[in-house]
């Protein structure tokens, strides 16, 4: 048991408040990484309190649909309370959490210092731009805002053009370039090929949204590269035949209010949208922590912080590697189980959310957005270049 486990380890280190009491468990975070830790503490001997500053789980695999208008914010949010609701040792705090002070044992959650005996860190990670001013013009999709914003963005666009007497500027409106050509960048430009090409296709009298120019700019030489070469040209090939320009060795220098340089030539634009990079959340500066260049805290195996054996961190905040010494992914999937540590104290074990492909598991979740996200039977990762097409790496196979 967790909590158990826990309280082992704390006799070794620094014991909890008072003996006779459960430790106290603070979650930061109700993301995938928080939520599959509250679950396998859930029935534990401890008092668990998960604290988030927003008061919904976001599943995030989905917001490019929302993004494209497929659909809605209420279909990819459930209330963390309603996840929650039977664990009757778990409560949900609503607040940002700004520090940790690891001398007393506290998170600092806006006016308030909330003690811990052991503490889980979730708070995921963020879109990182090569240059900060970039991000203006440039929206990621992270949140349900940037999803919606992007939406928007999108829509005026083809709304703009439609009103515009001026070519150039109907064509400029009518290009959108997606940056960064992994998962993200693959689903979102296929989803708006698709939204241009085949659901607005007839919606318009003075433009013809099918002959919007989607671009997907990547810069090195192929579109999702953490997957095996085959795939990457099944994925390339499957975005073409939607009409989506691949570009690759493609480097944005520069992006402004009308569009962007790659790689030393200009492209009007009306739309520029953001999916090249990530950074974690300060997390790691919270504690003082070894971090990568992108910010993720270098952890143990067993996802503890070094010299804080009570502190842990876990999903896209951390830097923890496979077997093969690869560093794994940021996948809705906690890295306790990504490692294979089943003696982790974090392990989701089979009663856990943990979630492993990028589409596969998208489904089952979404038909049920308020339950608590299920187990997949797979293990590995998804990227959908277009309706019913996309690329699988499942370890040891991958298909399309
Ligand atoms: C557009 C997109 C598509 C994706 N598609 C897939 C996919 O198809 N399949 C897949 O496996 N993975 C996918 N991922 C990756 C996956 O969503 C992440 O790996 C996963 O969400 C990481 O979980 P996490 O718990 O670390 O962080 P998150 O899920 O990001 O959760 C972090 C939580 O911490 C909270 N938080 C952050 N800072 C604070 C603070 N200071 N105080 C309080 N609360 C805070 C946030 O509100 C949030 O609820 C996608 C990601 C994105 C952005």
């Amino acid at each position: 048991m967790v909590a158990t486990e826990l309280a082992a380890r704390t006799g070794r280190h620094d014991a909890p408040a008072a003996a006779t009491e459960d430790p106290r468990v603070v979650i930061v975070g109700a993301g995938f990484g928080g939520l599959s830790a509250a679950n396998s503490v859930g029935r534990s001997a401890a008092r668990v309190t998960i604290i988030d500053r927003r008061n919904y789980h976001l599943f995030q695999p989905l917001l490019y649909q929302v993004a494209t208008a497929g659909l809605s914010p209420a279909d990819i949010a459930a209330p963390i309370r309603g996840i929650v609701r039977d664990q009757a040792n778990t409560g949900v705090l609503l607040g940002r959490v700004s520090a940790v002070d690891t001398a007393a044992r506290q998170v600092i959650v806006e006016n308030k210092r909330i003690p811990y005996d052991f503490l889980i860190l979730a708070t995921g990670a963020r879109h990182a731009y090569s240059d900060a001013d970039w991000e203006r013009f440039a929206p990621g999709l992270k949140k349900i805002e940037d999803a919606t914003a992007i939406r928007a963005k999108i829509l005026m666009s083809f709304e703009r053009a439609e009103a515009s007497d001026d070519g150039d500027e109907q064509r400029r409106l009518l290009t959108l370039l997606v940056v960064g050509g992994g998962p993200t960048g693959v689903e979102l430009a296929g989803a708006i090929a698709e939204l241009a090409k085949r659901v607005m296709a007839r919606d318009f009298r003075r433009i013809d949204p099918r002959g919007a120019r989607i671009v997907l700019l990547q810069s090195t030489p192929r579109v999702l590269e953490r997957y095996p070469k085959r795939l990457s040209e099944i994925a390339r090939a499957s975005l073409e035949r939607l009409g989506v320009e691949v570009r690759t060795d493609a480097r944005v220098e520069h992006v402004d209010a009308t569009g962007a340089v790659v790689s030393g030539r200009r492209i009007e634009a009306g739309t520029v949208i953001w999916a090249a990079g990530v950074m974690a959340s300060p997390a790691g500066r919270w504690l003082g922590a070894e971090r990568d260049a992108e910010g993720r805290v270098k952890v143990g195996a067993d996802l503890s912080v070094a010299g804080l054996p009570s502190v842990f961190v876990i999903g896209d905040t951390v830097n923890v590697r496979g077997k093969a010494g690869r560093r794994l992914p940021g996948i809705a999937r906690s890295p306790s189980s990504r490692a294979g540590t089943s003696r982790s104290s974090f392990a989701p074990a089979s009663r856990a959310g943990a979630l492993t492909s990028r589409s596969a598991t998208a489904t089952s979740v979404t038909s049920r957005p308020s339950a608590a996200p299920r187990r997949s039977p797979i293990s590995g990762s998804c990227a959908l270049a277009a309706t019913r097409r996309g690329c699988c790496e499942v370890s040891p196979t991958s298909f399309s």
